[in-house]
């Protein structure tokens, strides 16, 4: 597969639904399925109601997207929908972001877990292309986790990390332990040795990590020639790299948590308010950007830092809104598919 160019007029912006199918609890429970995907952009949620006589009746919500992908759509067709084509643009100083939104359960980390590992073969398999062959390029992959509006090293026994931005925009994770991918199988690995180590308290695995932002990041980097041993930043450069392009794979906290600010424990209020926080943030960030706008409001949270070198300059931007189909989901479907439309 040869890269290219035009390839790169893929949208700065898309935005992807996709449904998860019911699952056996659901359906033990008999629940209907209220979401109906019409076709490639366009769904209904028809929302259970009683008038005030307590007689039943349906509210139906329409929604149309870049691409709508129901409980049918294997992880391969999410991959060829949402990351591949923006591959050939991180060849080209694109820094690319996918992000996966939606309620705990919703499928987020079911769809955001093979994508990295899709990516990193396409990317390596252009990296062994004439165009790209003879330069010194290299393919880094680093994991972290936001949690509580702290950063995490999933890699490195969760080491806490602190971010640091230089004056040129440019925002560098002090400690963040990067990794080359030399062979592609060790991207799974990597995956999985990061979600071992994704928040987990005494009250189980999704429950915890449904608080937390988890960040997989693949960069691509010029290895400099030393030319000229005396010049530190030539030295420099051959270590370090220059990133050329990179591209973030983001399953986000559920979105439902940012509502936990009434709990009554405080340390889950303190989460749900930085959650709420960041996810509103992203969205106005995405919207900035949209419209072109020069400011673009960063600095409302720890997530939104983060990504700020990905959001100016050549940017692209993919939001996968994962939804669930069962009855008792739909107030929270349709918070999410209200989230991604304000995205559009
Ligand atoms: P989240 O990360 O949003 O909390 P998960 O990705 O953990 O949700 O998904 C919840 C459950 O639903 C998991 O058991 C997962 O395997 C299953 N699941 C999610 N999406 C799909 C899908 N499209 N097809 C089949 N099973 C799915
Ligand atoms: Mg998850």
């Amino acid at each position: 597969k040869e890269i290219s160019t035009k390839e790169n007029n893929v949208a700065k912006i898309k935005v992807v639904v996709r449904k998860r199918p019911l699952n056996k609890k659901e359906i033990s429970r008999k629940e209907d399925d209220i979401v109906t995907v019409h076709n490639s952009s366009y769904l209904t949620v028809h929302e259970p109601k009683l008038k005030v006589d307590l007689t039943a009746y349906v509210e139906k919500h329409e929604f149309w997207f870049d691409a709508v992908l129901d409980e049918h759509v294997s992880n391969d067709e999410v991959y060829r929908v949402t990351v591949e084509p923006i591959i050939p643009t991180i060849f080209e100083r694109t820094k690319a972001t996918c992000f996966a939104y939606g309620q705990t359960g919703s499928g987020k980390t079911f769809t955001m877990q093979p994508l990295p590992l899709r990516a990193a073969e396409d990317i390596v398999r252009y990296l062994h292309q004439p165009a790209y062959r003879n330069q010194k390029f290299k393919l880094w992959l680093s994991y972290f986790e936001i949690y509580g509006g702290k950063l995490f090293d999933l890699l490195c026994d969760r080491r806490k990390l602190c971010m640091r931005e230089d004056g040129r925009q440019q925002v560098c994770i002090v400690g963040l332990q990067e990794f080359e991918v030399l062979d592609v199988q060790i991207v799974k690995e990597y995956i999985e040795k990061g979600n071992a180590a994704r928040s987990t308290g005494s009250t189980g695995a999704n429950e915890e990590s449904s608080r937390s932002h988890a960040i997989l990041q693949l960069a691509i980097k010029k290895h400099k020639e030393i030319t000229d041993p005396r010049r530190q930043k030539d030295v420099n450069e051959a270590k370090t790299g220059k990133v050329v392009g990179k591209i973030s794979f983001i399953d986000l906290a559920g979105s439902e948590r940012g509502a936990d600010t009434t709990d009554n424990d405080r340390q889950t209020r303190i989460e749900g308010a930085e959650i709420n926080k960041s996810l509103l943030a992203l969205k106005e960030c995405i919207r900035a950007l949209d419209n072109d706008q020069i400011h673009i409001p960063f600095r409302g949270s720890k997530l939104t830092e983060v990504l700020r070198d990905s959001f100016v300059g050549n940017s692209r931007t993919i939001m996968i809104s994962c939804i669930s189909p069962n009855a008792g989901s739909c107030e929270h479907t349709l918070n999410t598919l209200r989230y991604a439309d304000r995205v559009k």
